[in-house]
């Protein structure tokens, strides 16, 4: 199977993501450098994971990393708006500063869904840092908890996009770049 030729179009090569990466993990160094304790970085699986392996070695100050498992798609390319923490976290967030590392934020469900959670475990900010922002297909806007920042690597077209640890129907994840998917495939899978 060729992956490339399922994509219409390449939105950011591998080298332009590193890029946004370093500057985002620049950012956050600068940003939490002041906080005694280490800040809990947070990756939401699965689509977060390699935006997470990549921005962490680029972050210099000290951090606790967990994972958390968020599910509200199917197969499909539509969040069905109400998504439930499938697996939880290890470590114990009370009292901590919080990072929430996201590959998109597109109708905000997830994002809400996780500060509603992780401010009922008593953190004392929520920061959100997502690879790629959608704002055109927000549906519910989200205040972070504390002084908790929205930090967000590059604005996404409103087209559904893979590669870099995002997919569809849990392919496409291992791409280096970020594309969109040729909406024949979807429909092909829909119509199956
Ligand atoms: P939200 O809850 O904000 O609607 O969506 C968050 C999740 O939906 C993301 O973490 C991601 O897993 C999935 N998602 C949203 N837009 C896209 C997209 O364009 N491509 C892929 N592959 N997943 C998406
Ligand atoms: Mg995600
Ligand atoms: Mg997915």
């Amino acid at each position: 199977m060729v992956m490339d030729g399922d994509i219409e179009r390449v939105l950011w090569t591998e080298e332009e993501i590193a890029g946004r990466v370093a500057e985002l993990a620049a950012q956050i160094s600068d940003d939490f450098q002041r906080f005694p304790s280490p800040v809990v970085v947070v990756g939401v699986a699965t689509g977060a994971f390699l935006f997470l392996a990549d921005i962490v070695r680029k972050i210099t100050i000290p951090i606790v990393v967990d994972f958390i498992r968020v599910e509200s798609y199917g197969s499909g390319t539509e969040s069905n708006g109400s998504p439930i923490i499938s697996c939880d976290l290890k470590v114990d967030v009370s009292g901590k500063h919080v990072i929430v590392v996201e590959d998109i934020v597109d109708t905000g469900n997830t994002i809400s869904c996780l500060n509603s959670h992780l401010m009922s475990k008593g953190a004392s900010s929520i920061s959100v840092c997502a690879l790629l922002n959608k704002p055109a297909r927000r549906r519910v806007p989200f205040k972070l908890a504390g002084e908790g920042k929205f930090y967000s690597g590059f604005e996404c077209p409103n087209h559904f996009v893979v590669g870099y640890g995002l997919d569809f129907a849990e392919l496409y994840r291992n791409l280096s770049y970020i594309g969109v998917l040729k909406s024949e495939k979807y429909n092909q899978a829909e119509e199956n």
